[in-house]
């Protein structure tokens, strides 16, 4: 009975074409409900507390996530993923195996107890990915045959089983080895209200996604003190004189709202670079972020707009991930996002830590986009503005 949105495949969701691939030679077309709520929100860098009944596809979830966060040529270990069983282990091993087969390389290595220890050794030297259940993991960790100390992500699945006394002294103990500085997933299907306490003590502003409740944790804080507004754009049905209609209207913006720094989102890489031109033409100099230009060159745009020496950015939902600029409180989303956990990982790029900040969707009138649009304000609860592009508000 799972509700599957047929307007969203995963190529939808801006995954990298590794993983896209190997997601189709799994048979995997469309994201679950679970999936298309959590996959935008994990791969973005942020903590998770997955709630969704069983059998609803947590485990593609947290596989895509991991998948999209790992840093393939290095050979250390990144994600560590732990299990309350053995079968669970040698499943979700699969199932990464399986999902991971379009990243060359790529090693999934499952450690599970009742199997020798040494045959562990090569396999722990060699892996990016380790599933496991927590004793035997514990076990490789202390015994310094698995090297943790490169983990960026790490997953509790069945959360409410491994948070159990049985578990939980071995769980609190690799946690304890692992870098400060790490992404923390936890998939159930029930929360008990002290097991969500618990985990809190584990992770960072975690965020609660329930594809049931339709709703992303408001409560978290993420858009604490950010305005949003929706720019309505005159509708043009001419591809060439929709952009040029746009792009006007975001220099109308760039020109009237004073901001610090700004970021303006596009779901296309393609055309992040064309308006980027564009409006370094018409005298606002912009950098922009995109899979299409290579990673030393991201890095290079990133530290510029970190040192202040570019206001403007425009990137692709693929790049801005983990970005967190204190001076950005100006957040443009080119085009409307495709789903409402996107359009919440773009806007709280504005805002950090309860700074003020303005959101801008342009959206043209009359449009899908704005059916779309109006359909994320009322998933996502929270008052937006609708407003023509001359009489925004200020920051
Ligand atoms: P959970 O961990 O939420 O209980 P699983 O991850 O074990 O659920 O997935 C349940 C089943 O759903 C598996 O057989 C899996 O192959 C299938 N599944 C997961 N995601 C998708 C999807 N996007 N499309 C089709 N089937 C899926
Ligand atoms: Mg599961």
């Amino acid at each position: 009975d799972v509700q599957i949105n047929e307007d969203v495949t995963f190529e939808g969701l801006i995954l990298s074409e590794s993983t896209l691939k190997g997601l189709k030679a799994s048979g995997f077309e469309r994201p679950s409900p679970i999936q298309l709520v959590a996959i935008p929100l994990g791969k973005c860098g942020f903590d998770l507390i997955a709630e969704a009944k069983s059998g609803t596809g947590k485990t593609v979830m947290f596989g895509v996530t991991a998948l999209e966060i790992l840093q393939l040529p290095s050979k250390s270990l990144q994600v560590l993923i732990l299990t309350p069983t053995r079968e669970i282990a040698a499943q979700v091993g699969d199932v990464l195996s399986n999902i991971g087969s379009g990243h060359m390389g790529l090693k999934v290595a499952v450690f599970i107890g009742g199997l020798p220890v040494e045959e562990d050794r090569r396999r722990a030297k060699q892996c990016h990915i380790a599933v496991g259940t927590p004793g035997r993991l514990k076990h490789l960790i202390d015994d310094e045959l698995l090297d943790v100390s490169h983990v960026r992500l790490i997953i509790i699945d069945e959360a409410d089983k491994l948070l159990e006394p049985s578990f939980e002294p071995d769980i609190v103990h690799i946690f304890k080895t692992l870098p400060l500085n790490k992404q923390v997933i936890a998939a159930s299907a029930t929360y008990t209200p002290e097991l969500k306490v618990f985990l809190e003590d584990f992770m960072r502003s975690p965020i609660r996604v329930n594809p049931e409740e339709k709703c992303l944790d408001a409560g978290s804080g993420v858009l604490l003190g950010v305005r949003q507004v929706a720019a309505l754009v005159p509708h043009e049905v001419n591809y060439l004189n929709k952009m040029k209609k746009k792009i006007d209207a975001l220099v109308v913006i760039l020109s009237s709202v004073p901001f610090k720094q700004c970021i303006v989102f596009n779901n296309f890489h393609g055309v992040v670079e064309n308006i980027s031109g564009t409006l370094n033409s018409k005298g606002w100099p912009t950098e922009f972020l995109s899979s299409g230009i290579d990673q030393p060159a991201r890095l290079r745009v990133i530290k510029k707009f970190y040192d202040f020496k570019c206001r403007v950015l425009l990137s692709t939902d693929l790049v801005a991930r983990g970005i967190d600029v204190a001076n950005v409180n100006l957040v443009i989303n080119f085009d409307v996002p495709m789903t409402s956990a996107t359009y919440l990982h773009r806007v709280g790029r504005s805002g950090r830590f309860g700074t003020e900040g303005l959101a801008v969707t342009l959206v043209e009138d009359n449009s899908k986009d704005l059916t779309r649009l109006k359909g994320l304000v009322q998933d996502l609860q929270f008052p937006m503005q609708f407003s023509p592009v001359q009489n925004l508000p200020a920051v």
